[in-house]
C-alpha cells in the first residue's frame, strides 16, 4: 500500500464515523429520551397559551384546573338561547394582537364600539354638553404626575381638580357618575384606592375596542385542542426541591415535572391557596401584596321591547349616586333589547349579595325615571367574580403606593417555578391579551 492510498484510507474512515454521528443521529439520540414534563396550573388563557406553545414543542403537558370548566376569566353563559359573556367581553386593540387574529381565525365577529354617542340624563330630562365634560380632569392628571410628587388617589385629583376649577356641588355629584363609568368600571376599583402616579402607564394596543360576537371562548377552544387537562384539581401545594418541580392538589394527588407555570389570578396568590417551599422570595411576595385584584359586576337586562333611543350608552346623573349610572346598549350588536350595566369596587361588591331578581328591579327603578315607558327586564344575568375563591375578583390595577413594575416582580422564574397571568405583564396587564402573552413569555423561559 502506498503511503497516499493509506492516508485516503484514513479519511475515508474518518468521514465514515463522521457521517454515523451527525447532528441528525445526536438529535435521534435526544429524541428517544422522554420529553420534559412541565405542569400548569390554571386552564385560563395564560395557562393554555403556555400549554399549548410547549405542548407543539415536543413537551410532555399536564394542565391542572380547579374548576369543573376550562376558560377561567373567559366565561359565556346561555341564557333563553342567547350568549352572555360573564368575564372578558372586548378585545382591547385588535392590531398586531395575536389573541384578536385567533379570534378572528377561529369565526367570532369583532364589532366596534365608539362609546359614543353619549346621552345624558339629570332629573328625568336630557341635558347637552358643548364637550367632552372631563376632558379637563384627564390633562389635569397628566399634570399630576409630571409634578413628581407622592403618589395620590385619583380621588385626590378630582377633589383637586374641582377646586381649582370652582365646580359646583351639582357638577361635583354629576361627572362623579361619569368617572365611575369612564375610570372605575375600567380598573375595577374605587377612585379613592386607585394610583394616580400609575393610571394608564402601561401600553395599549392599538385598534380601539371591539365587542367580540360568537363566543370569546372559541379562543379557549383553540388552545386547549389536544391538551392533557385535569379539571377539578385545585392545587394547594407546589415544591422545587431542586431537582423537580412537586406539585400537590387539594385532593391529595401529587405530580412531579421538570418545571412548573403558575397561571392563577393574583387573588389566589394573594390569599396563600398554595404553598410554596422554598418560600417565595421576598421582592415576590411584596409585589403580590402590593398590587390589588379590582371587581367588576355585569349586569345583562333583557327586554320585550325597545324603549330607548340609539345610543351607545345611557348617563343618568344622581346626586353623587354611582349606581345605574351608566347603560350600555347592546341592541345593536344582540339584533335584541339587551342593556348592561358594569359596576366596580365596592358598588361590585354589595350587588353579588343580591338575587338576579333584586338587581333587576334596582335597574328598572332607576330606567323608569327617565323612560315613563321603561319595562321591567324578561332576562337579568350577572357575574360574581369576587365570590369565586379560584378568582376573587376581577383582575389587577395598581393601588395608591404601588407600580408597575411590580408586575414585572411577579413574573419573574423562580427556580423551577414560572409565573404567567394577567397579573404577571407590566406591558398589557388587566387584559385577556395581556394573559395570553404571559403565557408565551413563560413558555419560552423553558428550555
Ligand atoms: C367581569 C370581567 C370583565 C372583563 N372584561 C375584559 C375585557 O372586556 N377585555 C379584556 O381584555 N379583559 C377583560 N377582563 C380580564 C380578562 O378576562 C383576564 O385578564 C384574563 O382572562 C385572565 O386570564 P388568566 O389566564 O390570567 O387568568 P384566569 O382566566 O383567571 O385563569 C386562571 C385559572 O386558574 C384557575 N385556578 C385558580 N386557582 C387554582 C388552583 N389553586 N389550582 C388550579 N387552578 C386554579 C382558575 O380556576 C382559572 O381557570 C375581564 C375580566 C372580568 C372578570
Amino acid at each position: 500500500m502506498t503511503k497516499n492510498l493509506s492516508v485516503k484510507i484514513i479519511i475515508s474512515l474518518v468521514i465514515a464515523l463522521a457521517s454515523v454521528i451527525t447532528p441528525e443521529t445526536n438529535l435521534l439520540a435526544c429524541h428517544k429520551l422522554p420529553p420534559k414534563k412541565i405542569i400548569v396550573v390554571g386552564a385560563g388563557l395564560s395557562g393554555l397559551a403556555a400549554a399549548q406553545n410547549l405542548q407543539q414543542k415536543g413537551y410532555d403537558v399536564l394542565v391542572l384546573e380547579a374548576k369543573d370548566y376550562i376558560g377561567g376569566r373567559v366565561k359565556s353563559e346561555t341564557v333563553n338561547g342567547e350568549r352572555y359573556e360573564l368575564g372578558a367581553s372586548w378585545i382591547h386593540g385588535d392590531k398586531n394582537n395575536p389573541l384578536a387574529d385567533i379570534l378572528k381565525k377561529e369565526g367570532a365577529s369583532l364589532i366596534p364600539t365608539e362609546w359614543s354617542p353619549i346621552v345624558y340624563y339629570k332629573n328625568g330630562k336630557r341635558i347637552e354638553f358643548a364637550e367632552d365634560p372631563l376632558e379637563g380632569f384627564y390633562s389635569h392628571i397628566e399634570d399630576i404626575k409630571e409634578e413628581n410628587g407622592k403618589d395620590i388617589s385619583l380621588d385626590e385629583v378630582w377633589s383637586a381638580f374641582a377646586k381649582k376649577n370652582k365646580l359646583t356641588i351639582d357638577e361635583i355629584n354629576d361627572f362623579r357618575s361619569l368617572l365611575a363609568f369612564d375610570i372605575e368600571t375600567e380598573t375595577g376599583a374605587d377612585l379613592k384606592n386607585i394610583s394616580a402616579r400609575e393610571y394608564e402607564e402601561e401600553q395599549e394596543m392599538k385598534g380601539g375596542d371591539k365587542l367580540v360576537t360568537g363566543g370569546y371562548d372559541l379562543a379557549i377552544k383553540y388552545l386547549a385542542k389536544n391538551l392533557n387537562i385535569k379539571l377539578n384539581s385545585a392545587v394547594n401545594k407546589i415544591e422545587d426541591d431542586g431537582d423537580k418541580a412537586i406539585v400537590t392538589t387539594a385532593a391529595g394527588e401529587v405530580f412531579s415535572a421538570s418545571e412548573v407555570i403558575v397561571a392563577v389570578p393574583l387573588g389566589v396568590l394573594q390569599k396563600g391557596s398554595i404553598t410554596f417551599t422554598p418560600e417565595l422570595p421576598s421582592y415576590k411576595q411584596k409585589a403580590i401584596k402590593s398590587l390589588q385584584m379590582g371587581n367588576l359586576h355585569k349586569t345583562f337586562l333583557s327586554f320585550e321591547k325597545k324603549f330607548w333611543e340609539d345610543a351607545d350608552v345611557i348617563s343618568i346623573f344622581k346626586n353623587n349616586e354611582t349606581k345605574w349610572s351608566s347603560f350600555i346598549n347592546l341592541e345593536p350588536v344582540f339584533k335584541k333589547p339587551v342593556l348592561l350595566v358594569l359596576h366596580a369596587g365596592e358598588n361590585a361588591k354589595s350587588l353579588e349579595q343580591k338575587t338576579e331578581i333584586e338587581i333587576g328591579q334596582e335597574a328598572y327603578e332607576t330606567l323608569k325615571t327617565i323612560y315613563p315607558n321603561a319595562m321591567e327586564p324578561s332576562t337579568v344575568v350577572t357575574s360574581k367574580w369576587h365570590a369565586d375563591s379560584f378568582t376573587l375578583g376581577s383582575y389587577s390595577y395598581v393601588p395608591v403606593g404601588a407600580s408597575l413594575t411590580m408586575y414585572d416582580d411577579i413574573g419573574k422564574p423562580f427556580g423551577r417555578i414560572h409565573f404567567a397571568g394577567e397579573h404577571t405583564t407590566s406591558e398589557y396587564p388587566s387584559t385577556t391579551h395581556g394573559a395570553y402573552l404571559s403565557g408565551l413569555r413563560v413558555a419560552n423561559e423553558i428550555q
